[in-house]
């Protein structure tokens, strides 16, 4: 058995550190590099990342494709990447609990009113008692997206005490959170959020859903966290949103282009808080172990968690 590593937008570590951590896990076994990929008809499992693959090789006999994201919505447009071969998106325990404590660092950051602090500071304000703190208790946390993330990052807000929902495309059920579920109970779903955190994949139904309609369907002083995918959200609608009051603060992880363009008028908006698509990193030391495990699952006839519905988009 040979298997591939295509290193292409190798992010969120060193790329020695992958190749290394590849080459351990899979001692004793014919591994080839991009793009010294020597033998490509040996290689039966490709190890990538979601971006395109231009130049591809072409590999006759893969098995299947591992993902190193958990978002694979690039690799669905590449039209290099076979359509006949089962592809896996990572799902790792540290991907989950870095999202959620991500998640919980943002949710809390608007909850406890930092930003209006900051504000209040750099005006040399005392302002003592000028906001009207909520407990956890009182604040409802709208998930979109009940996946892997979602759920990861719901239950850590719940053992802090907020209010969960989820909206999902199927319902789900949950002894500490509401679950709505499809079209129909978006509207009831977004009217009871009062910080919405967007964790649905970038899918053709899911591009550009956040628009002003969107935005006015949830409560007036609602905070918006984003850390799926920047097409998910029309950024002049939400700029609109914000100017307007409607929206009270914005978190954004991931951005429609990335790096953000220098003239975006996120990176000078006083209420919109960023980081550099950095809320969660898949990490060598348990992304590769899970690799091995999902080849292990293939080699004894079973399809690993995680297999992408290339009809539904994620
Ligand atoms: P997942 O396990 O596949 O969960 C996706 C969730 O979204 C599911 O609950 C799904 O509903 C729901 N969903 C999908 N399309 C929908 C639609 N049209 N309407 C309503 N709900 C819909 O994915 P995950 O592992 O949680 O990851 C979520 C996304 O996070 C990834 O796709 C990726 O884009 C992003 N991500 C970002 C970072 C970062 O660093 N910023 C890191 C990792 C991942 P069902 O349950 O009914 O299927």
């Amino acid at each position: 058995m040979a298997i591939a590593y295509d290193s292409r937008l190798g992010i969120g570590a060193a790329p020695n550190e992958w190749e290394q951590e590849i080459l351990n896990q899979f001692s004793g076994q014919k591994v080839q590099i991009w793009p010294d990929i020597s033998n490509p008809e040996d290689v039966e499992y490709l190890i990538l990342w979601n971006t395109i693959h231009d130049p591809w090789v072409d590999y006759p006999n893969l098995k299947a494709m591992l993902s190193l994201s958990a978002g694979v919505e690039q690799l669905l447009r590449d039209p290099n990447i076979p359509t006949d071969v089962p592809l896996i998106r990572m799902i790792d325990i540290s991907l989950s609990v870095g999202m959620a404590e991500y998640v919980m660092g943002a949710v809390m950051r608007i909850h406890l009113g930092h930003h209006f602090y900051s504000e209040q500071k750099a005006k040399h304000e005392w302002g003592f008692g000028q906001l009207d703190l909520k407990l956890a208790k009182d604040r409802t946390i709208g998930i979109m997206g009940a996946g892997e993330l979602g759920q990861a990052s719901g239950e850590m807000l719940a053992s802090a005490g907020f209010r969960i929902q989820y909206w999902s495309r199927s319902r789900k059920e949950f002894d500490y959170a509401t679950s709505y579920a499809g079209d129909g109970e978006l509207k009831t779903f977004l009217a009871s959020t009062d910080i919405l955190v967007v964790l649905v994949p970038l899918t053709a139904d899911t591009t550009d859903m956040i628009n002003v309609d969107f935005l006015k369907m949830l409560p007036k002083g609602a905070s918006v966290i984003n850390v799926a995918r920047g097409r998910i959200i029309k950024d002049e609608d939400l700029l609109a949103c914000l100017d307007d009051g409607h929206i009270e603060q914005v978190i954004l992880d991931v951005f429609r282009k990335e790096p953000l363009p220098a003239e975006h008028a996120f990176w000078v908006h006083p209420r919109v808080f960023m980081t550099p698509h950095i809320s969660s990193i898949t990490r060598a030391e348990t992304a590769v172990p899970t690799i091995r495990s999902h080849i292990k699952a293939f080699e004894n006839g079973h399809v690993p968690k995680g297999l992408v519905d290339r009809t539904r988009g994620y």
